[in-house]
């Protein structure tokens, strides 16, 4: 598989993942498929999609003209997609998997994620949602029955691996007391501000590959606050490295989250910082780089999802990672 730029990883089943993908969340109508396409014909193999983020439609047409012009082969490519929190409830996972696959226009996904380990209730129905998402309110629902039926998605040949999103410790150790197929990776926000080394240890002690979402601080997120602390480009750390090895300080901050064993998915729809973001395999951080970089860490989180801190199962309180 994989004939693209980055190298792969192997998952506990055995499969293959591209250690770098394309994340997709706020590539917005008009430009996710043209940035999906140009990425695939740079060498981009690993595509990072959710059903929440409206564009899977795009996504999938992008990836169905490169398949039909030759470019790639379906089974060159890793996509992946996620199941939204209003559909947790055991009898709605298949149906739900196979919406997305129909979004995608695809006969299956490579892997499919629980997006949250918060179940949610829809209460209305924002008519302009294509997805028949809307308002929602938090309820209690045991997400190990979830994980069943994300089990039986892969019985029935709709996704090749299934996996977790934003599960903490307690949370991953929940589904691994029932899993009759292990999740293959927890995808988790990773970066020099929140390096997470005590999740990415404790995953990679269990076989479960760590996929970093919002490698630089996730700049465009639309709850930023003024005087929030920011991932700068500038900051001399990654200057110093970067001049090091010939290489943007957005290069370095990608090495360093592949250098602490994650795969990083950095969302992009411009074309030169598509470039940049794919070209990080050509050089390795030493032992000081990374140390100096472990120094920036200050357990700060860009996507805190407050609008689930009320659950019991809200993943980032009463528990020490
Ligand atoms: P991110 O990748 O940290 O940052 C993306 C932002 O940085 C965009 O505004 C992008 O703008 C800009 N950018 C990209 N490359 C750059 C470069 N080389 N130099 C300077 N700026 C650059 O943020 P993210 O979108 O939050 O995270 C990445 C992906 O992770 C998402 O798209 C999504 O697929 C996934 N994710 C998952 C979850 C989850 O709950 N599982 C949560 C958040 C994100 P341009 O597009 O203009 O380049």
């Amino acid at each position: 598989m994989a004939t693209g730029v980055a190298p792969t990883v192997t998952l506990n089943n055995g499969r293959q993942m591209p250690q770098l993908g394309l994340g997709t969340w706020l590539s917005l109508e008009g430009e996710a498929k043209e940035a999906v396409k140009y990425a695939i014909d740079i060498g981009y193999r690993h595509i990072d999609c959710a059903m929440l983020y409206g564009n899977e439609k795009e996504i999938g047409e992008a990836v169905r003209e490169k398949i039909a012009d030759g470019t790639v082969k379906r089974e060159d490519l890793f996509i992946t997609t996620k199941l939204w929190n209003m559909f947790h409830e055991y009898e709605q996972v298949v149906p739900t998997c196979k919406k997305s696959l129909e979004n995608l226009g695809l006969d299956y996904v490579d892997l499919y994620l629980i997006h949250w380990p918060v179940a949610q209730k829809l209460t209305e129905i924002d008519p302009l949602n294509p997805f028949g998402l809307g308002n929602a309110v938090i309820i209690k629902h045991d997400f190990t029955e979830t994980w069943k039926g994300m089990e039986e998605c892969v019985r029935l040949g709709l996704t090749k691996s299934i996996g977790l999103s934003n599960f903490n410790s307690v949370q991953v150790l929940r589904i691994l007391d029932v899993a009759k197929i292990m999740p293959v990776t927890n995808q988790i926000e990773v970066n020099p501000h929140l390096n997470q080394k005590k999740l990415i240890k404790f995953c990679k002690d269990r076989n479960i590959v760590i996929t970093a979402y919002s490698p630089f601080g996730s700049p465009a997120r639309t709850w930023a606050k003024p005087g929030q602390p920011e991932i700068a480009f500038d900051h001399p750390t990654f200057v110093k490295i970067g001049e090091k090895y010939g290489k943007t300080s957005s290069q370095v901050i990608l090495r360093y989250l592949i250098d602490i064993g994650t795969v990083p998915i950095p969302k992009s729809t411009n074309k030169e910082r598509l470039k940049l973001n794919l070209h990080v395999f050509d050089f390795k951080l030493d032992e000081d780089d990374i140390s100096a970089i472990d120094a920036m860490n200050m357990d700060h989180r860009a996507v805190h999802a407050l609008d689930l801190v009320e659950s019991d199962d809200y993943p980032f309180k009463n528990v020490e990672f």
